[in-house]
């Protein structure tokens, strides 16, 4: 979802988009979570994401450390959280894992910038499908940490790259809640958290304990603060001639992030619908929200989600929605979009 460092044009937007990843703030304290949050300022259980911003006054109260990192960058982190992460640091080269940080802290002002800059370059929509809101980015908080790998004495800091060590990962995340860190974008709970698979990102609580409990469950931080209910979403990809598993799954994981700002929605499943929806006119009314077209293939997917108790507008409340559809598109670099949504 978000890149990281590609040096070049795509560096300032890639990282953009990993500021902007944010997840909300400020829930489920108890009285010694309190005592904390008032000695330090902030709330370092809050909860920031694409529903929730940062809370009123973070960075006012925010205390943070620069540092530079292996390849030069200056890198800002929440005080504490940068030393719990020091102390991690160490903890893993015990074990012979060399870590960095590539990223952590963005001002809510620099997201705005950036904002503004795609904005007058691209367009609106393409910077609204590009560069994370302004405030609703876990990066905003200073406890949002971006790692990258350093391996044989190389930096490995491109996320195609990094997904290439599992076994390290693995490792790395075996000792976050040691420090008072959980791994915040978890495979297969895209619908909750809004952001695709990271091993990267991980997230700064300030406590071992609750760090331990959120790691062991396999829960995300939404999930565990009772934000929402944490559901799995059954997915079938069914059979195609026309794309692979992996370009289906990508398509799923799409729709998942996406849905994750349906506010109080729970998504139950999806279904790929079979290639025959990839007609002549499917894709041309697909491709006729853009004045060239851009996709050269259309996916369907249909599934259930259910609806918020309360009525919020956009839905019927308190209903499954059965059979509602997601049309996506596919660019000539294979790239999905959203194309719409019908029911
Ligand atoms: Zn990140």
């Amino acid at each position: 979802m978000h890149n990281k460092r590609n040096r070049g044009i795509a560096l300032l937007l890639t990282a953009l988009l990993a500021l902007t990843l944010t997840a909300c703030g400020g829930k489920g304290s108890s009285g010694s979570d309190q005592e904390k949050a008032k000695k330090s300022g902030i709330d370092y259980m809050a909860l920031v994401n694409k529903l929730n911003p940062l809370p009123d006054g973070w960075e006012d109260k925010l205390e943070t450390v620069t540092m530079e990192n292996s390849v030069g960058d200056d890198v800002e982190v929440e005080k504490k959280a940068y030393k719990a992460y020091q102390e991690l640091k160490k903890d893993l080269e015990k074990e012979k894992v060399f870590v960095d940080l590539d990223s952590a802290r963005r001002s809510v002002a620099d997201q705005k910038r950036i904002m503004d800059d795609f904005t007058k370059q691209y367009g609106a929509d393409y910077a609204k499908k590009t560069v994370a809101e302004p405030g609703y980015s876990e990066h905003h908080t200073g406890l949002a940490l971006d790692l990258y790998l350093i391996i044989d004495d190389e930096d490995i800091v491109e996320n195609e790259d990094m997904m290439q060590y599992p076994e390290v990962w693995e490792k790395i995340h075996a000792k976050l809640a040691d420090h008072g860190f959980i791994l915040r974008y978890l495979k297969d709970k895209e619908h909750i958290t809004g952001y695709g698979y990271e091993p990267w990102h991980i997230r700064y609580i300030d406590d071992v304990k609750k760090a331990k409990e959120i790691m062991s469950s396999g829960v995300t931080l939404e999930g565990w603060l009772g934000d929402v209910n944490e559901t799995d979403v059954d997915i079938n990809y069914g059979n195609s001639e026309l794309f692979t598993k992996e370009e289906l799954e990508e398509a799923a994981v799409q729709i998942k992030c996406d849905f994750a700002s349906w506010k109080g929605c729970e998504l139950h499943s999806l279904k790929y619908t079979g290639d025959s929806a990839n007609t002549p006119e499917n894709l041309e009314w697909a491709n006729s929200m853009y004045e060239e077209p851009v996709y050269t293939k259309v996916a369907r997917f249909t599934g259930s989600f259910h609806s918020p108790k309360e009525s919020s507008g956009a839905w019927d409340p308190d209903k499954e929605y059965r059979d509602y559809q997601w049309w996506l598109g596919m660019d000539e670099d294979g790239s999905w979009e959203i194309a719409g949504t019908r029911y």
